[in-house]
């Protein structure tokens, strides 16, 4: 049998979570290998990135080719189109409020993967291995791992973004509490008559947000959203059946024709709601990151964004492990990190599932609550830019990538 490959950190999972861990532990100066398949299939999905997103990419030198292939957010409205009884008023954000001139950047997801692809494998020290994590192993001086080619690799730690089903999070004996919701959400991109004006529309109905995000133009469209649309499964299935021009109808007429005539580009999609959350964020050896440690529907975009701040923190952790000589892998090392992300993810993961199940139920106090909440935000000045802040920033203190301004933090030449 061939000797088993050493390297430090071994990251399971290659998706949006996984290729943004191993990029920012490789140019921390860690030998890293990463494991998994990449799905560059243009899949009609796109992710919302907040201002700490950006930042984060921004420190790894990403921003510029990025910022080429997204469109800014820099207005936010929220439209009640529940029929309540309470109708809450409209809620409109802006991002110059709060001093920015966008609250983030929306991208297509398979172009996020193409970047960091390009700059994963620009990157020494970092090994990028298209197959799966077929088994793993945690002893008290290394973690094993057997990959699907047969290979065999000790690290000091492995980071697990091998998503919901995880396994490297179930061969940890970590567990998760996960649930599912009567929704689906479709996803498709839209090419439309008028200007979205950089205004993210959310409108608010029974069965969930619908929502349009801006895109950025292409040639012979100079107007382009992005659809997210929660719905009943029933309905979901109706509406995955019909034609685009029919779906593009329907969703012209559910925004009221806010951005006129609409056509579908491309591939749609279709996502079962469900939601999960790990109480445990490490484990003898392993980190969980992203969406192996906590799923929501995709409310206020929060799902990427609170997994960046995940990689964020534990990049911070294993930095400062490694200035004292101390194990990355250790117990030391990992717990302050599973602190350092436990406020934030339950924060997330809990008011996202407060809100979309205040959506979902018919009972009349919800409706008041939620009214009375939007009417607060949309009165009160100093609590509905402390709103925007939790949002595209949040609170506490940001984890050094996150922290403005960064230097760009290049592939360096022999890791470690
Ligand atoms: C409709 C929709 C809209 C969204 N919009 C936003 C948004 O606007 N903003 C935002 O912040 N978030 C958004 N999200 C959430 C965001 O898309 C997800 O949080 C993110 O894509 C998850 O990335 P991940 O890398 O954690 O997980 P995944 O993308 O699931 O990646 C896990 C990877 O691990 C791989 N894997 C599995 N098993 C193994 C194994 N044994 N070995 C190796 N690899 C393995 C899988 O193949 C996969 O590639 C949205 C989600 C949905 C569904």
């Amino acid at each position: 049998m061939a000797p088993a490959r050493k390297t430090d950190i071994l990251v399971a999972g290659a998706g949006a979570a996984g290729l943004s861990s191993a990029l920012a532990l490789a140019r921390a100066g860690f030998e890293v290998v990463c494991v998994g398949g990449l799905d560059r299939r243009a899949n009609g999905r796109t992710v919302a990135l907040f201002e700490a997103s950006l930042r984060f990419y921004r420190a790894l030198g990403l921003w510029p080719t990025l910022k080429a292939r997204s469109a800014p957010i820099a207005r936010i409205a929220m439209i009640d189109a529940t029929g309540s009884r309470f109708k809450a008023p409209t809620l409109a954000f802006a991002a110059a409020e709060i001093g920015l001139s966008a609250f983030g950047a929306n991208v297509e997801n398979h172009v996020l993967v193409e970047e960091l692809e390009r700059a994963a494998r620009a990157t020494p020290g970092l090994s990028l291995r298209e197959t799966m994590v077929a088994d793993a192993s945690f002893g008290p001086d290394e973690a094993q791992v057997l990959l699907a080619d047969g290979e065999r690799v000790e690290a000091s730690l492995v980071v697990a973004a091998d998503g919901r089903a995880s396994l490297i999070r179930s061969r940890a004996g970590l567990e998760a509490r996960a649930w599912r919701y009567p929704q689906t959400a479709l996803t498709a991109l839209l090419a439309h008559e008028k200007p979205h004006r950089s205004t993210s529309t959310e409108f608010h109905t029974r069965a969930g947000p619908c929502t349009l995000v801006p895109l950025a133009p292409r040639e012979g469209a100079p107007f382009r959203s992005s659809l997210v649309w929660l719905m009943e499964d029933d309905e979901a299935r109706r509406r995955a059946a019909l034609s685009d021009a029919e779906l593009a109808a329907e969703v012209e007429a559910q925004v009221g024709s806010l951005l006129g005539g609409m056509t579908i580009e491309g591939a749609r999609g279709a996502f079962a709601m469900a939601g999960m959350i790990a109480p445990k964020l490490c484990g003898p050896r392993v980190a969980l990151v992203g969406e192996t440690a906590h799923v929501f529907p995709p409310l206020a975009a929060q799902g990427l964004n609170l997994s960046l701040r995940d990689v964020a923190a534990l990049v911070e952790a294993v930095e400062d492990a490694r200035a004292v000589g101390q194990d990355v892998g250790s117990p030391l090392t990992l717990e302050p990190y599973d602190r350092a992300r436990r406020g934030d993810v339950g924060l997330r993961a809990h008011g996202v599932d407060l809100l979309n199940r205040s959506f979902l139920s018919a009972f009349a106090p919800v409706d008041l609550l939620r009214g009375a909440g939007f009417a607060a935000f949309a009165a009160l000045g100093p609590l509905r830019r402390a709103l925007m802040r939790e949002g595209v920033l949040t609170h506490g203190a940001l984890p050094r990538l996150m922290q403005a301004p960064q230097p760009v933090r290049e592939p360096r030449a022999g890791a470690r």
